[in-house]
């Protein structure tokens, strides 16, 4: 038996976001083993935004080894401790969707499932009083993650809000630092090879051939390489996630940075509030079915706290996932193996959780067929859970003063969906598939922001006599709001561990 010669080359298509974070990751990998060269074109722009991210990233950048705060000056990052949900439930309502958990370990059910029973025996207060997340974020504290389980700050977890633009460029530095060859040129033309219908070489503007074993496609939208010269296919889930357009503008800052994400319902979507050290980034995700894109840029003009610092960016989009992440000897990652719009900012995860299924699946030439079928599988199942649980925010509504939200509060969710919401109102039990990304705390959190009520808690929570469960949660509450307070400010912390230096254009 013959073994098959391992991948010597590399061509990554694309310098955005997910063209650079491949190829640091995978050059870091590799170590020089195989040869990486990633095109970019000038001409063609990234698509400049994406800047809020989910706690693996943590993990992504110890894959890297990147030194954190060296990583946070570099792209004026600030510290995101979850999401604040404006006027999605009702206009006037708000709720936070934090990371980590919410109090502690009380018995065989969930902490949340204790208050649930409180809570119907009439004790009337916040779960997020029982997040450490929420509660910093509610202060506008922040403090790093302490190993001490007996602290409060052992339940901090974080993630970033960072400049997309620089990130691209911090990650260009590691990667090239890593060996890999940037080649500035348009792709015009994908050669496929006779019989298979691989891709044998792309061809650039000026001529040049480039060949490779193994191509990824990170060109954005377009899916030069999966879509355009291997129809692979698009599966559109618009029908579930209704916005198709989005505008987004940087403006000054005006107030120190809040340590969360601000996502505000308005009558045809949401609108972005990206808190960094140097601007705020703002956006409006919208469907051109309810609103026109001269309204939406007007509406967020309108919406901004401090001066706008560039010309409006319009964004055109279909929420869905290519049929296939990987054919042939061509992989797709960001925006070229689909989109899910950023409500739970999730993009960029997803190509952080492609990236490391490629490492755990790396091929040889011979492209073995059921890696790349159980590849596409795994990536399908992290849309697929994504998907459910943007479309919680947009379907569990009590909204009906506008059209869009009475579309999506009548709509039918995927059964997959549907499944966990009957769970949740039944006895709040939330069923998480294996290596579901988002935790029990982020379905509780959202389920219950978005008023979906269950009908009683989990009986095991009877066991627990009323009054001891009483003084457990007034005792935690307090602690934890102990705990906080003797946090710095979030402004404080980042002008004392990371500061990016002052920001002149
Ligand atoms: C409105 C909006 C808000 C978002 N917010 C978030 C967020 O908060 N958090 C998050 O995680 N994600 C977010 N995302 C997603 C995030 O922006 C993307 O996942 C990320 O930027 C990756 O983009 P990309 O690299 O796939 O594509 P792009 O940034 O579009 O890069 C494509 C690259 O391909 C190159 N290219 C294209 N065609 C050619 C060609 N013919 N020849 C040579 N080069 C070519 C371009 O030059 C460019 O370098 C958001 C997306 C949108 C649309």
């Amino acid at each position: 038996m013959s073994i098959a010669p391992p991948i010597q080359s590399i061509v990554i298509v694309g310098g955005g976001t997910a063209g650079w974070m491949t190829a640091a990751a995978i050059s870091h990998v590799l170590q020089g083993k195989v040869k990486i060269t990633l095109v970019e074109s000038d001409a063609i722009a990234t698509v400049g935004v994406g800047e809020a991210t989910i706690p693996p990233i943590i993990l992504f950048n110890k894959l890297l080894g990147v030194d954190e705060v060296a990583f946070i000056k570099a792209t004026q990052a600030t510290f995101k401790l979850g999401i604040e949900f404006r006027n999605w439930t009702r206009q006037g309502h708000s709720y936070f969707h934090p990371f980590g958990q919410y109090g502690t370990r009380m018995g065989a059910a969930g902490f949340y499932q204790y208050w649930l029973r409180l809570n119907a025996a009439g004790l009337d207060d916040d779960l997020g009083d029982y997040s450490p997340c929420t509660m910093a974020a509610r202060l506008g504290r922040f403090a790093m993650p302490e190993p001490d389980p007996r602290s409060v700050r052992s339940q901090m977890t974080y993630a970033f809000h960072f400049d997309a633009s620089l990130y691209a460029k911090f990650l260009r530095g590691r990667a090239e630092a890593s060996g890999v060859v940037r080649r500035e040129g348009k792709v015009v033309d994908v050669n496929l090879r006779e019989p298979d219908g691989f891709i044998e070489s792309i061809r650039l503007d000026d001529g040049e051939v480039l060949g490779a074993d193994f191509f990824i496609d990170c060109s954005g939208f377009r899916g030069l390489l999966i879509e355009g010269a291997l129809k692979t296919g698009y599966e559109d889930w618009t029908h579930w996630l209704p916005a198709n357009r989005a505008v987004a503008v940087p403006s000054t800052r005006v107030a120190d940075p809040h340590p969360y994400t601000r996502a505000t319902a308005l009558e045809a979507g949401w609108q972005w509030g990206i808190p960094l050290q140097h601007r705020t980034g703002n956006g409006y995700v919208y469907s051109s079915e309810f609103i026109s894109d001269d309204d939406a840029g007007t509406r967020l003009l309108g919406n901004l706290d401090g001066k706008p610092m560039a010309d409006l960016n319009f964004l055109r989009f279909t929420t869905g996932r290519r049929k296939k992440t990987w054919n042939k000897n061509c992989l797709s990652l960001g925006l070229a193996s689909g989109f899910i719009e950023p409500l739970e900012s999730t993009s960029i995860h997803l190509i952080q959780a492609g990236i490391t299924k490629l490492l755990l699946t790396f091929p040889d030439t011979a492209f073995a067929q059921p890696d790349i079928d159980n590849y596409n599988k795994l990536m399908q199942k992290e849309f697929e859970r994504v998907r459910d649980f943007v479309c919680l925010h947009y379907h569990a509504t009590e909204r009906t003063d506008q059209p869009l939200w009475r579309m999506t509060g009548a709509m039918t969710v995927p059964d997959s969906l549907k499944e966990k919401m009957d769970l949740f109102r039944s006895r709040g039990r939330v069923y998480r598939y294996e290596d579901e990304l988002f935790q029990e705390a982020s379905w509780v959190a959202v389920l219950l922001g978005q008023g979906v009520i269950p009908q009683r808690a989990d009986p095991i929570t009877d066991i627990v006599p009323m009054d001891e469960l009483q003084a457990r949660l007034k005792h935690i509450k307090a602690m934890i709001r102990d705990g906080v307070e003797r946090m710095p400010t979030h402004d404080q912390f980042i002008r004392a561990n990371c500061q990016a230096p002052a920001w002149d254009s």
